[in-house]
């Protein structure tokens, strides 16, 4: 019986790991993808205080060495559904079960996929992405698009300009909306294109991406013809494994405030994937601290 269960690895879940380690609870951390979750997909994390610039993998990678020296037991598993009887927590996986006396969701969100008029979802992976510090290398010397006008778009065209020959960056309007440094600095890069006012209405292929086709502001439609397509429009909850114990807003987020708590009592969320105004890396760990510290004295009432 573990004291807690920690369900994703991403910063959130980490630092909730960290935090209840370091209060001497034994800790499994479930990991369904990899480790880091969305941070370690960026290449720049430049506002986390005291760090400078750091890539998202290399934080993620101290943060995980720091549970595992402090002994967090640690599995690659998915979560599918979470239960409580008789004041025990039982962890289901697609492999097995885990029981543990509180849990702590911090499962974060996903990319919200470019919905199509032909649907091509067979086109993910085949140029059509959603991240691109993890596939973007392959098209090094060729000319790509990105399609988003916020911060992850932003650092996508940075990270690709640094070694694609062009990078087109297609928005739905003629702003951007991520912070001014990264504006200025994706804008200034000679290799970088702005297409305003133009929605991606499909992409083209048979096995493999050859073009966009597009609309612009006037309704006329073109077609772009490019190996390789990253897609920034943003991140949806995915909550359903937890919608037993939890409230969910109408957008899939579990409802919690600050401290964290959920409507049952030893089940604590933190991270992207509750209610907040700001989805960022501080908040995450922040979230981090407080889950496993209320979690910590929740876990006082068994002694
Ligand atoms: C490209 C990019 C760049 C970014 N840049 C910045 C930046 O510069 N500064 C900043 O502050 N923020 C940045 N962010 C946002 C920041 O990364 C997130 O706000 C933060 O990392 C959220 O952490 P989290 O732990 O809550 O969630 P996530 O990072 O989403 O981690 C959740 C983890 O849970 C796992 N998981 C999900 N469901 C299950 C399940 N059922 N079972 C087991 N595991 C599960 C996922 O695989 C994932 O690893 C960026 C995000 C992206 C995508």
């Amino acid at each position: 019986m573990y004291d807690i269960i920690v369900i994703g690895g991403g910063a959130a879940g980490m630092t909730s790991c960290l935090y209840a380690l370091r209060n001497g609870k034994k800790v499994l951390l479930l990991e369904s993808e990899s480790i880091g979750g969305q941070i370690a997909t960026s290449p720049r994390l430049e506002n986390f205080p005291s760090v400078k610039l750091i890539s998202g993998e290399e934080f993620a990678d101290n943060l995980f060495n720091q549970i595992i020296d402090l002994g967090a037991d640690f599995e690659i598993e998915k979560v599918t559904g979470v239960e409580k009887t008789d004041g025990v927590f039982t962890v289901k996986t697609e492999y097995r079960e885990y029981k543990a006396k509180s849990v702590i969701i911090a499962a974060g969100v996903k990319h919200k996929h470019l919905r199509t008029k032909s649907e091509r979802d067979d086109l993910v992976g085949k140029g059509v992405y959603y991240c691109a510090i993890c596939d973007g290398a392959f098209y090094k010397g060729k000319e790509v698009m990105v399609i988003g006008d916020a911060n992850t778009a932003l650092q996508y065209v940075l990270l690709l300009s640094s070694y694609c020959k062009k990078v087109y960056l297609y928005t739905l309007f003629d702003r951007l909306f991520g912070d001014e440094s990264l504006q200025k600095a994706a804008l200034a890069k000679d290799n970088v294109e702005w297409v305003k006012e133009v929605a991606v209405t499909d992409f083209i292929g048979d096995t493999e991406l050859k073009a966009v086709e597009y609309k612009d502001k006037d309704g006329n439609i073109h077609y772009h013809e490019i190996p390789a397509v990253f897609v920034a429009i943003g991140q949806i909850p995915d909550n359903k494994a937890f919608a037993d114990l939890v409230d969910l807003d109408k957008e899939g987020y579990i409802i919690a405030d600050e401290t964290c708590k959920t409507k049952t009592e030893g089940l604590f969320v933190a991270g992207d994937c509750r209610t907040k105004p700001v989805r960022q890396v501080v908040t995450a760990v922040a979230d981090g601290g407080v889950a496993a510290t209320n979690a910590s004295v929740y876990l006082e009432s068994f002694k």
